[in-house]
């Protein structure tokens, strides 16, 4: 495994009472610096820019409309880009901004465009800090969609870039026969080697209040990782060192392959 994309939900940089987890942006940007210094590509897809918007604005409840949203994200990324760089900077790491839409696949321009940047940056070891562009598009937003936070747009990034791994963190360890903050007899499943009708049909609940694809989001996301035959890991992002242990082989989470 050499070239890594990590996706790290909101649920894993924001506390459930709207603040900054500063030990777990800490711990990711250390982590990742140590990997990147081991000689691994390395790849960041992150979300959380509407919640460090709101706690930047103080807002206690995320807006209702798409405007308000996009609006809280624009103040939101630049937040969010600015403790990244505080703590990657720390660790002598540079890092980029890249806002991209899950669209470009679609533009053959844009889609090199967007494949060299990336390449450009991995080679001038820099890592690469993604988000969908909110104010483009709203299909992270948009929770009728419920291909949000991020999911797809990680397994697009892989597609892109033939990344090896696709490390998706969030806030339950694996994917379980059903929602396990429901359902106590919920199974963590080891290994997914296919997406079923059945694994959607476990997988239906929503998610925490914070998140905003679920589970399905995530099978969809394997799905695009298994066409490109490469493997996915769901695992817990708190806290982010157990990338360690997922790259040691550890039976942590659950292995899409
Ligand atoms: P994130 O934003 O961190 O990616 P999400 O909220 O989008 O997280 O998705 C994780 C949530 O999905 C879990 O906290 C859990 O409540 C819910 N969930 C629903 N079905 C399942 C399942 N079969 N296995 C695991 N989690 C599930």
């Amino acid at each position: 495994v050499n070239r890594i994309v990590v996706k790290i939900g909101t649920s894993s940089l924001i506390h459930p009472n709207g603040k900054i987890n500063f030990s777990g942006i800490d711990q990711l940007a250390f982590v990742l610096t140590d990997l990147n210094n081991l000689g691994k590509e390395i790849i960041l897809v992150s979300s959380g820019a509407i919640g460090v918007g709101m706690n930047k604005l103080q807002l206690s409840a995320r807006p209702a409309s798409i405007p308000e949203q996009q609006a809280v994200a624009a103040v939101g990324q630049s937040e969010l880009m600015h403790f990244y760089n505080q703590r990657f900077l720390a660790y002598n790491q540079q890092t980029a901004q890249v806002l991209m839409t899950r669209d470009i696949v679609e533009f053959p321009a844009s889609r090199k465009n967007v494949i060299n940047t990336l390449n450009q940056l991995i080679k001038m070891d820099i890592i690469p800090i993604i988000n969908e562009n909110d104010t483009v598009a709203v299909d992270e937003l948009d929770h009728s969609t419920k291909f949000g936070d991020n999911d797809e747009l990680s397994a697009i990034v892989c597609q892109l870039i033939d990344a090896d791994l696709l490390i998706m963190l969030s806030d339950i360890d694996g994917f379980y026969s059903d929602n396990p903050n429901k359902n106590k007899q919920a199974i963590l499943y080891s290994t997914i080697s296919e997406i079923t009708d059945e694994l959607i049909d476990q997988a239906s609940d929503a998610g925490s209040k914070f998140g905003t694809g679920g589970m399905i989001s995530k099978l969809k996301a394997a799905e695009r990782i298994f066409e490109a035959k490469g493997s996915m890991v769901l695992a817990n992002g708190k806290p982010p060192r157990i990338i360690f242990d997922i790259l040691e082989g550890k039976e942590v989470g659950t292995l899409f392959r």
